[in-house]
C-alpha cells in the first residue's frame, strides 16, 4: 500500500461510525452523539475494545491484583486504587471478556482467595464486608455472618466458581437476602445449599414458590417499614430485619433489606432498586430511612436512579457500592468503576470502591459534635 492510500484508509477507519460490538441493537435515546462511541452511555468512559491481546489483558489483570493487594480498600482511597479499578473496566469491557479464559481464571482466583480469607477470618469488632460477584456481599459482626445477593458468576460457560466453593461459602453465612428474581442475584444452587444447611434464605414474595423444593422453605417478610425478627445459628442469635418494598421498574418486586446484626451494625443493600422519582413511587419511602433507622452501610447498585437522593435519604455513614462489570450485560449496561466514581461524586457521603473478593473492615465511630465549645 503507498503512503498516501494507507492514509486514506486510516482516515476513513477512524471517521467513520463505531458499530455497536455484537451487533447490540441501540435504543433510540442512546443513540450517540459522537462517533468515537456506538451508545451514549459510553461517552462519558474511555471507549471499550471488541477484543485485545492476552498479553495485555494478563498483565493488566496481574498488575490490578498487585496494586488492590498492595494499597487495600480505605478511607481515604490512596490513588493507585482507582488507576487499578479503572484499568479493570477496560479488560472487563472488552466486548469479548466474558468468555475469555483469562477473565473467567481471574475471576474464579480472586473468589478462591476471598472465601479462604473468610474462612480464617474472626471479626472482633465492628462489620467486614467482602465483595462478591456482581451485587453479592457477606457480611461479618462478632457475633454473625450472612450474606446478600450471593452467586456464582454469570451463566457463561466456565466463567462461575464450582459448587464445592459455593458450599465453603454458604457454610461460612447464616443466613442470606434475595433482593429479586434475576440471576445475577439470585441463585438457586446457592439457596438450596443454605436450606441443606438449616439456614434462613430470605426473598421477596413468591420466589421459587411453585417450585417443590423451594415452596414453602424460603422466608418472605412483609414488604413494608416493618421490623422482623429472623433467628439464625438455630436460634442462638436474632438478626432484626426489614424489607422495604423497592421495585426494579414497573413490574419485579425488590426487596431493599436493612439487616441489624445483635451488636446493633447496621447494613443495607438495594438490590436492583431502580424506579420513577415522582411521587408514589419508592422515593416516598427511601427518603425517610435514615429517620427511622441509623444505618452504617449503604449497599447500592451503582446505577440506581438517583444515587445521591437515595444516599441522603438512607443517610449511612459509609456507601460501598455493588453491581458493577456486571459481565452478562453487554458492554454498554455493564456500568463500570468509573461511572460509579462519577455518580458519587459531589454526594458529600463517605464511600469505598471495591472490586470482587476485596472486603473493608467498618468501625462505627463517635460523631465529632461539631460547633460544640469545651
Ligand atoms: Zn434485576
Ligand atoms: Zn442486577
Amino acid at each position: 500500500m503507498t503512503r498516501w492510500l494507507l492514509l486514506l484508509w486510516i482516515g476513513g477507519t477512524l471517521g467513520a461510525q463505531v458499530t455497536p460490538p455484537g451487533k447490540v441493537p441501540i435504543p433510540e435515546d442512546e443513540r450517540p452523539s459522537k462517533p468515537f462511541v456506538w451508545s451514549e452511555r459510553r461517552l462519558l468512559v474511555a471507549p471499550e475494545l471488541f477484543d485485545a491481546p492476552d498479553e495485555w489483558i494478563d498483565r493488566s489483570l496481574q498488575w490490578a491484583d498487585f496494586i488492590l493487594g498492595t494499597y487495600r480498600p480505605a478511607l481515604p482511597e490512596h490513588p493507585l486504587r482507582r488507576a487499578a479499578l479503572l484499568r479493570l473496566d477496560d479488560v472487563l469491557h472488552i466486548e469479548s471478556a466474558p468468555r475469555k479464559e483469562l477473565v473467567q481464571k481471574w475471576y474464579r482466583a480472586r473468589m478462591y482467595r476471598a472465601i479462604e480469607e473468610i474462612e480464617r477470618t474472626k471479626v472482633t469488632e465492628g462489620m467486614r464486608i467482602w465483595k462478591l460477584y456482581n451485587h453479592g456481599f457477606l457480611v461479618r459482626t462478632p457475633t454473625v455472618s450472612f450474606t446478600f445477593d450471593f452467586v456464582p458468576g454469570t451463566r457463561q460457560p466456565g466463567f462461575a466458581i464450582e459448587k464445592e466453593w459455593l458450599a465453603r461459602l454458604v457454610t461460612q453465612s447464616d443466613a442470606t437476602f434475595i433482593s429479586h428474581l434475576h440471576g445475577d442475584h439470585a441463585s438457586q444452587d446457592v439457596a438450596r445449599l443454605f436450606l441443606a444447611q438449616g439456614k434462613p434464605v430470605i426473598a421477596p414474595e413468591g420466589l421459587w414458590k411453585t417450585m417443590p423444593e423451594f415452596a414453602g422453605k424460603l422466608t418472605y417478610p412483609e414488604r413494608s417499614a416493618k421490623v422482623h425478627r429472623i433467628p439464625v445459628q438455630g436460634g442462638k442469635q436474632v438478626l432484626e430485619v426489614v424489607a422495604y418494598p423497592g421495585h426494579q421498574g414497573a413490574t419485579v418486586l425488590n426487596n431493599v433489606h436493612l439487616v441489624r446484626s445483635p451488636e446493633g451494625l447496621t447494613a443495607m443493600q438495594t438490590g436492583d432498586q431502580w424506579n420513577d422519582d415522582a411521587p408514589g413511587t419508592d422515593f416516598d419511602w427511601i427518603s425517610h430511612v435514615g429517620r427511622q433507622h441509623a444505618v452504617d452501610v449503604l449497599l447500592p447498585n451503582c446505577w440506581t436512579r438517583g444515587i445521591a437522593r437515595m444516599v441522603r435519604g438512607v443517610n449511612p455513614k459509609l456507601v460501598i457500592t455493588g453491581h458493577e462489570n456486571e459481565m452478562a450485560h453487554t458492554v454498554d449496561h455493564r456500568e463500570d468503576n468509573t461511572q460509579t466514581y462519577t455518580r458519587l461524586w459531589g454526594v458529600g457521603y463517605p464511600f469505598v470502591l471495591m472490586t470482587w473478593g476485596e472486603s473493608y473492615g467498618y468501625q462505627r465511630v463517635a460523631e465529632p459534635r461539631l460547633g460544640v465549645d469545651k
